[in-house]
């Protein structure tokens, strides 16, 4: 038997329900796969909560990011059972068993663990994306990256450092933003008590910086127009503290200045991208310039209690669920 953790409307945590059901098979092109381990990431509370449209007709299983060993093989697939693979997909992750089409699963080299795996996929190549194409940062940029502490943020913070980008971020609280200290940041500023506008001015002595990064939304996103220098570049890529409305396009009038709201799932749609992407990733971990903290670790049955953390902003770094 296998098990799934399920919701069957949009809305609050108390819908979590486990389901139990027959280990399900694959078809071609497919495999089963048992899960060792998921990541969790924002993008569960949106599809979750109903703020992200309800992408099934019956019951959803949430989770976007997982790692596991390969169990039984569909017709046509070129991967032997026992080989251990990660993935990041929309949805279908909370579950012991899960089957997934085998081209969107990428081998996890033997020195990377598969809660590291689990916990790195969709988040690393979100950054892997946000800074080689959103806005590909270079040596002696100076940029501001939100959220600084959380799962994404303490993987951008080391990745950008590990470019030559000077990196200034945000987090609430003083122990978020020693932790993101630790991971790449050269200065971070408590958003819950300083004014992020003036202090990243301070920073850049008022010339402010080439790009944002902003995944927190409705509570930053038209403040961080006002850190940039001219033409310089809003990424917005998440909305955790809901979004933006009042946004208006002239407001980018004030210094000629871009926006792009990028996702994910475009770059991984692109022919060749996931694999070449994951092995950059993957590199990236080897070499040790970019480590993975997981904060917080929960039984996959207590997933709600996980989603809770996370929304409180009481999580740190990468959430893992162990099925
Ligand atoms: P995080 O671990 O970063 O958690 C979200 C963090 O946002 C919180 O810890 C908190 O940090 C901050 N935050 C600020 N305001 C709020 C609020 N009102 N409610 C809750 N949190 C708040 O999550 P992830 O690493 O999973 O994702 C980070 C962001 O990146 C999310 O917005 C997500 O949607 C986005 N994302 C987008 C992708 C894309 O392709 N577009 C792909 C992956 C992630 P603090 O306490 O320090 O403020």
């Amino acid at each position: 038997m296998s098990y799934a953790m399920v919701v069957s409307a949009p809305g609050g945590v108390e819908n979590f329900r486990r389901v139990t059901r027959d280990i399900p098979q694959p078809g071609p092109g497919e495999v089963t796969l048992r899960q060792m381990a998921i990541g969790l990431n924002y993008i569960d509370v949106y599809f979750r909560s109903g703020l992200y449209p309800w992408p099934v007709s019956d019951d959803l299983i949430p989770g976007s990011e997982g790692a596991g060993v390969v169990e039984v093989v569909g017709e046509g697939v070129d991967l032997a059972p026992g080989t251990r693979v990660a993935y990041t997909l929309p949805n279908g992750a909370y579950a012991s068993h899960r089957v997934i089409a085998a081209d969107q699963l990428v081998p996890i080299p033997d020195d990377i663990s598969d809660e590291t795996a689990a916990a790195v996929m969709l988040k690393g190549l979100t950054v892997h994306y946000l800074i080689q194409h959103s806005f590909p940062a270079r040596e002696g940029d100076t940029v501001l990256f939100h959220a600084a502490a959380g799962g994404v943020g303490l993987l951008a913070g080391q990745w950008l450092n590990a470019l030559g980008v000077r990196v200034i971020g945000t987090a609430g609280g003083p122990q978020k933003c020693l932790l993101a200290k630790a991971h790449g940041y050269d200065h971070v500023i408590d958003y819950r008590t300083q004014d992020f506008v003036e202090e990243t001015l301070r920073l850049t002595e008022g010339k402010g910086v080439q790009a944002v990064y902003d995944s927190v939304g409705a509570v930053t996103l038209v403040k961080s127009l006002d850190v940039l220098e001219r033409f310089g570049t809003l990424v917005s890529f998440g909305q955790s503290s809901g979004p933006a409305l009042e946004f208006r396009v002239n407001d980018l009038a004030r210094g000629s200045l871009n926006l792009t709201r990028p996702t994910l799932f475009h770059h991984t749609a692109r022919p060749g991208w996931l694999h070449s992407a994951s092995a950059d990733l993957f590199a990236m971990l080897r070499s040790g310039a970019v480590k993975v903290e997981i904060g917080q670790r929960f039984a996959l049955e207590d997933v709600a209690k996980a989603h809770v953390a996370l929304e409180a902003r009481k999580t740190t770094g990468s959430t893992v669920l162990c099925p």
